[in-house]
């Protein structure tokens, strides 16, 4: 058998509607063969906390093999693996076509999967409905209270205790309006196709945007209407799914992608690009649901027209379409790549149009920053996520010269939120923005 492979990876479809995909003897079995494998070879023991859980498992066992790790502690591993993907894209030889046909992270999908359908607790299924809890949150006097609670350290202590949200994470903030209620209109500029990207604009506003920062989406939208791109900001839509596949929760999935799918696939079809201005939520379009339903032409029409904003940006300078009246320098950035950003494939996009700005000089930290969606919030998973993202913390602490950066930035805003309260008081004063705020401001709009 040959050594890693030189090929260009394949990914096979999710498998999830055959009867063996939730046996867990049949699991079982996969998880021993492929702990085998990376037992043998150790390569990613950096890149999160599930494979030290692994292979401490395994030298701790009486043979120092898989073989003398016990089933029960399998899921030790499971739970330590928030499904970045990283081992997948970024580390592992032996992925398909390689015949030992290593697929790490759905290996553990199909476990959490076999874990939720055997029960899950209260916290998890009310932290990945963040439909839901927006909706909730949405209600006026009910946004106040919800965030005078997650500010209280009493309510925090009892909410750590009861639900498992950990006391010390700090969370986001519900908004007083929702975007989608409060978006401005587009203007009627013609439709301009360039070579590489659709001259309309159809906006998937996702969760995140929609009810805790609405600001990211304003400032898409200002971008696109600067730029005069027409854009609309899409019908009807509920969460991606992320949170949900996270859990294993694939008919939970399934539920959410029955509702955004036709929709997305009519704005695809009528030539819009669809944009989303969170690197999960795009990777669940790109990626995770065509990898659930192979077949379906919805789904594939919706990959093929959802772009990751600063992607579309980068692609319409190619063009020749997109204004450079930048005005306003924005000195120093330390700026992070998430890995959801990372997996979708597309180069740094986001790094290259900041760079471009002037009077403004970017430092990139290329790491995890061990948050996740859902993950890091969880009693038992913070310290872990405070413990992965330490490196990061320090890296961001300083632009490209060693001194204090003057923004803070990740496309993914809760990397960022993570990344801000891990930096504590290391340059204090360097602000949290997003990319897109940015580059509104660079814009002076
Ligand atoms: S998918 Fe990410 S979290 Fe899961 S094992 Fe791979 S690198 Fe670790
Ligand atoms: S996922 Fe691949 S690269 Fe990582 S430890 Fe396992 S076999 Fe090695």
């Amino acid at each position: 058998m040959r050594e890693g492979s030189l090929e260009a990876p394949t990914r096979h479809p999710l498998d999830w509607k055959n009867p063996e995909f939730g046996d867990p003897a049949k699991a079982e079995q996969e998880l021993e063969r492929i702990f085998g494998i990376c037992h043998g070879c150790r390569r990613c023991v950096s890149l999160c906390t599930a494979f030290p859980t692994l292979f401490d498992l395994v030298d701790e066992s009486p043979t120092m093999e898989v073989d003398g790790v016990k089933k029960d502690d399998y899921w030790k591993v499971v739970d330590q693996c928030y499904l970045c993907d990283l081992c997948y894209m970024t580390k592992c030889p032996y992925v398909p076509p390689h015949p030992w046909n290593v697929d790490f992270p759905h290996v553990m999908l199909r476990a959490k999967s076999i874990k939720f359908e055997k029960g899950t607790k209260l916290r998890d299924r009310m932290l990945s409905s963040t439909d839901a809890l927006g909706k909730l949150a949405a209600i006026p006097v009910v946004a106040q209270t919800v965030n005078f609670v997650n500010r209280n350290s009493l309510a925090r202590g009892a909410m750590h205790s009861v639900l498992g949200v950990h006391k010390d994470r700090e969370l986001p903030p519900y908004a007083a309006k929702k975007f989608r209620s409060s978006f401005k209109t587009s203007s009627s500029f013609p439709v301009r196709d360039g070579k590489n990207t659709p001259g309309k604009v159809a906006v998937f506003s996702t969760c995140y945007v929609n009810y805790n920062e609405p600001g990211m989406g304003h400032d898409l939208v200002a971008i696109l209407e600067h730029n005069e791109i027409p854009y609309v900001v899409v019908e009807r839509e509920v969460c991606c799914g992320m949170p949900k596949f996270e859990l294993g929760d694939l008919d939970g999935v399934s539920k959410l992608k029955e509702t955004n799918v036709p929709v997305l696939a009519r704005y695809a079809r009528e030539g819009y690009a669809i944009l989303a201005a969170v690197p999960s939520c795009t990777l669940m379009f790109k990626q995770e649901l065509p990898l659930m339903y192979p077949d379906d032409p919805d789904t594939a029409a919706v990959r093929d027209a959802m772009f990751d904003p600063f992607e579309y940006l980068v692609l319409r300078r190619k063009d020749g379409l997109l204004k450079t009246d930048f005005k306003q320098p924005l000195g120093k950035i330390a700026y992070h790549i998430p890995c959801h950003s990372r997996v979708q494939n597309v180069g740094q996009k986001t790094r290259e149009l900041l760079e471009s700005l002037p009077g403004t000089e970017v430092k990139t930290v290329e790491r995890c920053s061990g948050h996740d969606g859902t993950w890091g919030v969880k009693s038992e998973y913070f310290d872990n996520s405070m413990k992965i993202g330490r490196p990061v913390f320090r890296q961001m602490a300083e632009a490209a010269d060693g001194a204090a950066p003057d923004y803070v930035s990740s496309d993914c805003p809760i990397a960022a939120r993570h990344i801000r309260q891990g930096m504590g008081d290391e340059a204090k004063d360097a602000v949290k923005a997003h990319p897109l705020t940015l580059l509104r401001k660079a814009y002076g709009i």
